[in-house]
Formats: C-alpha cells, sequence, structure tokens
C-alpha cells in the first residue's frame, strides 16, 4: 500500500485521538470485522504477556513440545514452572478492551475474535462462544496426550502442590500436558482453517496486543490484506506488518477500543 495511506499514531495525543476517530470510522464502515488478539489485550487484566521486557520469556527459557515429549526431565521443570505460571490465571477478570469487543459485538452484524490467548477472557467478557475462535487452546484445561481425557488444570495444580510429581493419566497413563499449544505442536485444525477462511472474508482486521511474530497466527493479517481487507494494528510496541496496515495505534488496547465503542456509540 502507498505510504501516504500508512498512519502510524505513536507520538502526539492528538494523534492518537485522531487515530481512535478513524479506527471508529473504519468500524462504523465494516460488514465482517475480524480481531486478532494476542496477550497484550490481557496485560491490564494483570496477566504478563510472553515478549514485553517484562514478559514471561525474559524469565524461563522455553520448552518446546517434542522437548517436552521425550525428556522426563523437562516434564518436570514444565510442570515446576507451572506452579508460578498458572496462579495468575486463576481469578482473572476481563479488561476494557475484551469488553469493549463485546459491545462491539452487539453494535455490529459480523464480528469474529481470533485470539492466541489461553485465558478465556474474550468468553468470560460476554463475547459469544461461537464468535471466538481459540488458536492456542485453553489453560483451564488439562489433557492426556494419549486418550484425551480431560482434567481441570486447577486440581492438577493442587495436586502437585501436594506431591511433586509430573502428572500421569489415571486410565491409560499417558502424559498429562496443559490443553495449550506449545512451540512444535500442531494448532487445532478446524481453529486454523476457520481464522484464515474469517481473515479473507474479512473487510477490516484487526490485530490488537500482538507482537505478530508467532505463526501461523501472524500470517493472518497478510491473508485478510490479499484479500482486499483493511488492516488496522493497536500495539504499545511496532510489529513487523505496521508498514503494510492502513491504521497503525501504538498505544493501550483497552483505552482504543474502548475509545472506538465510545465514539461508534455516540454516533448511533
Ligand atoms: P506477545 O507476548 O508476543 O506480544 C504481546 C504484544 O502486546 C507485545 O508486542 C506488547 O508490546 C503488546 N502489549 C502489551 N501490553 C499491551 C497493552 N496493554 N496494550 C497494547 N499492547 C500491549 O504475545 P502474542 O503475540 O499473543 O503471542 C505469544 C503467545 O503468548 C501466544 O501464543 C499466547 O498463547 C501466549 N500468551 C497468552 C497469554 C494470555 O492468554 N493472556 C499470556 C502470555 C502469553
Amino acid at each position: 500500500m502507498p505510504d501516504s495511506e500508512n498512519r502510524i499514531a505513536n507520538s502526539s495525543m492528538s494523534s492518537k485521538s485522531e487515530a481512535v476517530r478513524s479506527l471508529a470510522d473504519m468500524a462504523d464502515r465494516a460488514n465482517r470485522i475480524v480481531l486478532l488478539t494476542g496477550a497484550g489485550i490481557s496485560t491490564e487484566s494483570g496477566l504478563p504477556d510472553f515478549r514485553s521486557p517484562s514478559g514471561i520469556w525474559t524469565r524461563y527459557r522455553m520448552i518446546d513440545y517434542s522437548e517436552f515429549l521425550s525428556s522426563s526431565r523437562a516434564r518436570e521443570e514444565y510442570w515446576r514452572r507451572y506452579l508460578e505460571f498458572y496462579p495468575p490465571f486463576k481469578n482473572v477478570k476481563p479488561n476494557a478492551g475484551h469488553l469493549a469487543l463485546v459491545e462491539l459485538g452487539k453494535i455490529k452484524e459480523s464480528v469474529v475474535i481470533i485470539t492466541q490467548n489461553i485465558d478465556g477472557l474474550h468468553q468470560a467478557a460476554g463475547s459469544p462462544e461461537e464468535t471466538v475462535i481459540e488458536l492456542h487452546g485453553r489453560i483451564d484445561k488439562t489433557r492426556c496426550l494419549t486418550c484425551g481425557k480431560e482434567w481441570n488444570t486447577e486440581d492438577i495444580v493442587e495436586s502437585l502442590l501436594r506431591r511433586f510429581t509430573p502428572p500421569a493419566c489415571d486410565s491409560c497413563n499417558g502424559l498429562l500436558k496443559p490443553a495449550t499449544i506449545s512451540f512444535g505442536q500442531q494448532l487445532p485444525e478446524k481453529a486454523l482453517e476457520r481464522s484464515f477462511q474469517s481473515a479473507e472474508q474479512s473487510d477490516l482486521f484487526i490485530s490488537v496486543g500482538s507482537s505478530l511474530t508467532v505463526y501461523p497466527a501472524a500470517s493472518l493479517p497478510s491473508a485478510a490484506l490479499n484479500s482486499g481487507s483493511k488492516l488496522v494494528i493497536v500495539n504499545a510496541e511496532s510489529t513487523p506488518w505496521d508498514q503494510h496496515a492502513h491504521l497503525v495505534v501504538h498505544d493501550s488496547a483497552g483505552k482504543t477500543l474502548s475509545g472506538m465503542i465510545n465514539l461508534m456509540q455516540r454516533s448511533k
């Protein structure tokens, strides 16, 4: 897209509020809106993201799926860190960003939320289950990798706190793993297919709180752009897709999305 059309609002207050107004206008005009949300939409609920300077990867080394499967030492390390990683997700509440997207779904007929998040906060806020596509699974469930039997992660974590031993399935003795997608693990096929279809059918694609560096989710903006959709990026920091976007807002997800909804509701 021509540079002159690309607008990046990251400095003055007035350029940010102009950007929120442009975002509201674009959303008003759009018929099929797709959002891609990442860890950054939930930091205002108190959940750290992965890649910010205070993010989770600054504290932990990554254990990918093949290491989890092949090494009992890696599984022990994985579950030990879960005792620290899981508790913040337990009583977490949706924030202004999640709530704004619920309101967007009431104003516009077609809103789909594709989320990389594992926290369930879109549904907790009130976005209808069928409008949310979870690409990376859910932290509140734990599954047997052999027979698929499911547990509440909270129960597993409690039993680990009583006696630490990496858990195994009580039906088939298979390995248990939280129902989230690790690096190197296959994404749920249907969710992925539906995500690309939705992106390709959108006329406005808004990425919120994602570094857009984790694939295949990070390919969704290009799928949308290639199908003629407009691309908006709302993120605290720059992303590799900023230069291709029609509008970029470097600001808080909660502030930007609630500002957009306020303007849209006022114009009704
Ligand atoms: P990421 O950590 O790579 O990127 C998050 C981005 O959000 C960063 O670029 C950061 O600058 C931005 N950000 C942080 N706070 C923000 C705010 N208040 N407003 C606007 N932007 C903000 O996250 P990702 O792109 O989602 O990808 C990483 C993986 O992280 C995903 O697979 C996801 O499963 C996992 N994850 C999820 C959660 C969660 O469910 N809440 C938390 C941590 C990590």
